[in-house]
């Protein structure tokens, strides 16, 4: 038993058990991830805004709204440079980018990262394991943003995602290879109905 326990704790302790490697690995690949979702973001952006009296961002409509690339950047950023962790994106009122990685929702965030703006634009969240539709945290999440908050996604994969809106609060269209597939809907207490 003595041994056992002594193994166990050796091998927390060592210091090439590779476990610290791992974090160290995981915490860049994070990094990577957000920075590449961050800069995807800003390549549009710059693209849109040709034509915009004195590159005021803020006049930019709907930048994350059905950006198909976009949406594609992130879900890379979700499953190719991070082994399969969630993303989470948030457009601000500014049109200001907000990125974090691995967290479970959005209340997750950090509470509300300083110097976002509301109302929120748009929330967009991966489900790196391949099924796009709200989760209960999820539909908590939108009931309590949804004065705050305009439209979110949840990605599942390439053409699939579902789509929410906050004048329909209680309803997530799914899409499946981009075409509308079903709608999830919930009542008021967050409970699917059929
Ligand atoms: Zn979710």
């Amino acid at each position: 038993m003595g041994k056992i326990k002594d193994h166990y704790f050796k091998e927390i302790n060592s210091d090439d058990d590779g476990y610290d490697k791992y974090l160290e690995e995981e915490q860049i690949a994070r990094f990577e991830a957000e920075q590449y979702v961050m800069s995807a973001f800003e390549d549009i952006v710059k693209e849109r805004l040709e034509g915009v009296p004195h590159d005021d961002r803020t006049l930019l409509e709907m930048v994350a709204f059905h950006n198909i690339p976009f949406h594609d950047a992130i879900w890379h950023a979700s499953t190719e440079i991070l082994p399969n962790l969630e993303v989470q994106v948030v457009i601000d009122a500014k049109n200001d980018c907000y990125v974090s990685s691995g967290s479970s929702g959005f209340v997750d965030f950090g509470s509300v990262p300083k110097g976002m703006k509301m109302p929120v634009r748009c929330w967009i969240h991966t489900h790196p394991f391949g099924s796009a539709y709200f989760s209960g945290t999820d539909i908590r999440t939108v009931s309590i943003w949804k004065s705050l908050m305009e439209t979110a996604y949840v990605l599942g994969g390439k053409g699939h995602y579902g789509f929410w809106e906050n004048t329909e609060p209680n309803k997530l269209d799914i899409y499946v290879n981009n075409g509308l597939e079903r709608t999830q809907t919930w009542n008021q207490y967050g409970n699917e109905e059929e």
